[in-house]
């Protein structure tokens, strides 16, 4: 005789997650229903022996006792693994009585039912100063959220009265459609699946045990956020329906531009006039950092414009913990001189005698004129 072992009905492995033998089982229920196999004898047995396995792997004590020693499931007598199907003697009134396992099976799996009542997740923007985005803020934003109704304390059902449990499907959520014999289950039109039902519903929240409420979040900004970045509060977006756990609020940032200052990345750009002398000659020059102190910058001599230097570490924090700040992009824009005075033009044109320089003899060539 075949050996019953659960782990082998389901085609499990020893070690296989809750999920894993939740998922061989309904497969493999689906297959062996009777419904699905009119005419063949066996499936019922199969089906039945399917269910039983699974009813030990998915109970954590039986499962244990099941590991740890050898105890009898099947067949109702002798050793584990000597029992033979079918002769529990329960017959197709075993399989009725586990029903509620069907919902697992053919109805909405419960995860989904969980997410379907969490509360849904709000989104609101904050504006900030450009100093604030830098360093960090903690400021207060107004949320229009679903928060539980304060009249019925998010029950729904009118002050005084009760929730009762689903006439139509016994508080199950699920109904068993006739089918022959045999029964299929659907999720209950009555209820929704809830499997509650309100008598007189709460005046205050019309029955849905939620109200609309403006209130006031206080949110972390970490510093160096960047314009968009979409901060989290954890748990302060709507309450959640009957209990489930409410949905997140996410904070979209709003940075305000600064004159002199773009960020890309957690860099900053900043355009810093050089005199076409300290660009001729090389300077040392001071450059203003986006957080208000200054750093000095060396250009060497013969600087052109739009040159760009970087200055590690003076842009904005990262947000990220432990991260690396990002860079100062220093970028060159020369200065020439509007108007001269007379000594100043004498220099000048002495320069030019002295250097007798064609600076566009390359680009004729270049361009094949002559
Ligand atoms: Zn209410
Ligand atoms: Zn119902």
């Amino acid at each position: 005789m075949e050996t019953k072992d659960p782990y082998k009905l389901l085609g499990v492995k020893r070690d296989a997650s809750r999920d894993d033998i939740r998922g061989a089982y309904r497969k493999l229920a689906r297959k062996h229903h009777p419904d699905a196999n009119p005419g063949d004898p066996n499936s019922e047995s199969r089906f039945k022996e399917i269910q039983h396995a699974y009813e030990i792997l998915a109970n954590p004590e039986k499962k244990r006792e099941y590991d740890e020693g050898p105890r009898t499931f099947f067949g109702g007598r002798g050793d584990r693994g000597a029992g033979g199907g079918g002769s529990a003697g329960g017959g197709f009134s075993d399989m009725f009585d586990s029903f509620g396992s069907f919902g697992d099976v053919f109805g909405k799996s419960v995860r989904r039912e969980t997410q379907r009542l969490k509360g849904e997740d709000a989104t609101v923007s904050v504006n900030l100063r450009f100093k604030d985005a830098l360093e960090g803020v903690t400021t207060r934003v107004g949320v229009s959220a679903e928060e539980a109704c304060g009249d019925c304390g998010g029950s729904g059902a009118a002050p005084g009265t009760s929730i009762k449990r689903c006439p139509d499907c016994s508080g199950r959520g699920v109904r068993s459609r006739d089918q022959g014999f045999f029964a299929l289950s659907e999720p209950c039109a009555r209820c929704g699946g809830g499997g509650t039902f309100i008598e007189s519903p709460c005046s205050g929240c019309r029955g849905s045990g939620r109200v609309r409420k403006g209130r006031q979040v206080t949110v972390r900004i970490p510093a160096g956020a960047k314009d968009g970045m979409k901060v989290r509060v954890p748990g302060r977006g709507s309450a959640g329906r009957k209990g489930a756990s409410a949905g997140d609020l996410f904070v979209v940032t709003r940075v305000e531009e600064h004159p002199v200052f773009k960020r890309r990345g957690d860099d900053f750009t900043v355009e810093v006039p050089v005199s076409f002398v300290e660009a001729a000659l090389g300077a040392e020059i001071e450059v203003p950092r986006p957080d208000g102190s200054t750093v000095r910058l060396r250009l060497p001599a013969g600087t052109q414009d739009g040159r760009k230097f970087r200055v590690r570490g003076a842009g904005a924090p990262s947000v990220k913990k432990g991260g690396e700040g990002g860079d100062l992009i220093v970028e060159v824009s020369l200065v020439v001189p509007t108007k001269l005075r007379r000594r100043e033009r004498e220099i000048l044109e002495a320069l030019a005698d002295e250097r007798d320089e064609d600076v566009r003899e390359e680009l004729f060539k270049k361009a094949g004129s002559s």
